[in-house]
């Protein structure tokens, strides 16, 4: 079972398997809307098997620390951002559009920093947490950026693409992204695994269908998607 928990600026989830997973900690703010969460579903934060990140922003990384103070959990994320968390900032983060200038102020908070527990560059298994799925490196919007792919079809895919706002079940193109091509490549790689649905950090969310809508259709990705050549 997947629960959205929503934090002030982004989703946190908790994945139920055998062993409760919480994939990303929200914004330094966010510890008593998570702990809250947790209690509905009649769990403590000890009872957390593993703390995952999507990537080191402050949104997702903010109570992280806190949170493994609290439950003994590891925290897993990609190599790509452990110096963030190590430092506790952000980093860069490249606006893309008029609402990323303004909601930029929001977004670079600093946070608690920590040292990861599982630093991974290539994923990590899912199957000890009685959890069917895997763990993608999906960069761009960070350097270390990763998404979570279940077997059922749903992915959590942090903030390779965010939700509307406005519409339901629409994908938009997210605020900040450090390496738009590198994003773009990261977005066919999940559009391969034939998601069903995908949960992202901002906003609501979509079908796994949304994701070809940001397919770059000049490059060569869309070919090799269908598996057609040119
Ligand atoms: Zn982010």
């Amino acid at each position: 079972m997947l629960i959205r928990i929503k934090g002030a600026i982004s989703n946190c989830y908790l994945l139920l398997g055998e062993k409760p997973v919480l994939v990303d900690t929200g914004a330094p703010g966010d510890l008593r809307t998570i702990l809250a969460a947790l209690k509905r579903r009649g769990l403590a934060p000890r009872d957390l098997a593993l703390i995952l990140l999507t990537h080191g922003h402050s949104d997702h990384a903010g109570c992280a620390a806190e949170l493994r103070r609290r439950s003994g959990a590891q925290i897993a994320m990609h190599a790509g951002d452990a110096g963030l968390v190590r430092a506790g900032r952000n980093g860069v983060i490249a606006v893309q559009d008029t609402l990323g200038r303004i909601l930029r102020p929001f977004v670079d908070e600093p946070f608690e920093a920590f040292e990861p527990d599982l630093v991974f560059q290539e994923g990590i298994a899912l199957e000890p947490y009685g959890l069917r799925g895997k763990v993608l490196p999906t960069p761009g919007h960070t350097a270390g950026s990763a998404s979570v792919v279940l077997a059922n079809g749903e992915a959590l895919i942090g903030d390779v693409l965010r939700g509307s706002l406005v519409w339901p079940n629409k994908a938009r193109e997210h605020y900040f992204c450090n390496d738009p091509a590198r994003n773009q490549r990261s977005i066919v790689r999940l559009a391969r695994e034939g998601l069903l649905r995908c949960h992202p950090g901002t906003f609501g969310s979509f079908p796994g269908t949304e994701l070809g809508r940001y397919l770059n259709t000049d490059g060569g990705d869309v070919l090799e998607l269908s598996g057609e050549t040119a």
